[in-house]
């Protein structure tokens, strides 16, 4: 089983390298951004509550997070293993997450940490939300609120992967597959390590 976070802040093209990885290594995608879109979409309670949080660009709190995480693992069988996409996004999330798998006996092999400088972030998500219609991706004040809220917030995660020998940066400027490439090397060497 091979357990992969791929982390990064909003806009660093998580999504569209996570799509490319599933396949690569038929890996389950765990997205909780999507996965609050999909509650949003059905206009389930979580969906409503998740809501107020997202339009703004903040947090939805840790609780609902790792709840929706633990069941959503729980309800997957016959998995090789999970690729984490937008979560952990705090460090008492990271720890739940360490919990959740120490009962798989599958911990977190490595976190992938794309890095992309900040103007350029502004700008594909600018243009993500043209395409998409993303409410969240709509004005610049939300924008520099979610990078706020990830330099705030967010960026301790990477201190709590590093000090367990598992975080791996990864320069995310450059061509989808040039990225990718670069992901896979990162992915296949912690699979030698493992082997
Ligand atoms: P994303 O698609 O990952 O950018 O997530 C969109 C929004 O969903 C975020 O701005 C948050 O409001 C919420 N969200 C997604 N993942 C998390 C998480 N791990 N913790 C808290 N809120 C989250």
């Amino acid at each position: 089983m091979l357990n992969i976070v791929l982390f990064g802040p909003p806009g660093a093209g998580k999504g569209t390298q996570s799509e490319k990885l599933i396949e690569q290594y038929n890996l389950t995608h765990i997205s909780t951004g999507d996965l609050f879109r999909k509650h949003l979409s059905e206009g389930t309670e979580l969906g409503k509550m998740a809501r107020k949080f997202m339009d703004e660009g903040n947090l939805v709190p840790d609780k609902v997070v790792i709840g929706m995480v633990d069941e959503k693992i729980k309800s997957s069988s016959g998995v090789e293993g999970y690729i984490f996409d937008g979560f952990p996004r705090t460090v008492p999330q990271a720890v739940a997450l360490d919990e959740l798998l120490e009962g798989k006996g599958f911990p977190i092999a490595g976190m992938l940490a794309l890095d992309v400088p900040e103007e350029e972030l502004k700008t594909r998500i600018l243009s993500r939300g043209k395409q998409s219609g993303r409410a969240d991706d709509q004005s610049v004040e939300k924008i520099e609120n979610r990078l706020r809220v990830y330099f705030d917030e967010t960026v301790p995660v990477m201190e709590y992967y590093k000090k367990q020998g598992k975080y791996h940066p990864v320069h995310g400027v450059g061509t989808i597959d040039e990225i990718f490439q670069q992901l896979c090397s990162v992915i296949d060497s912690l699979e030698e390590h493992k082997a």
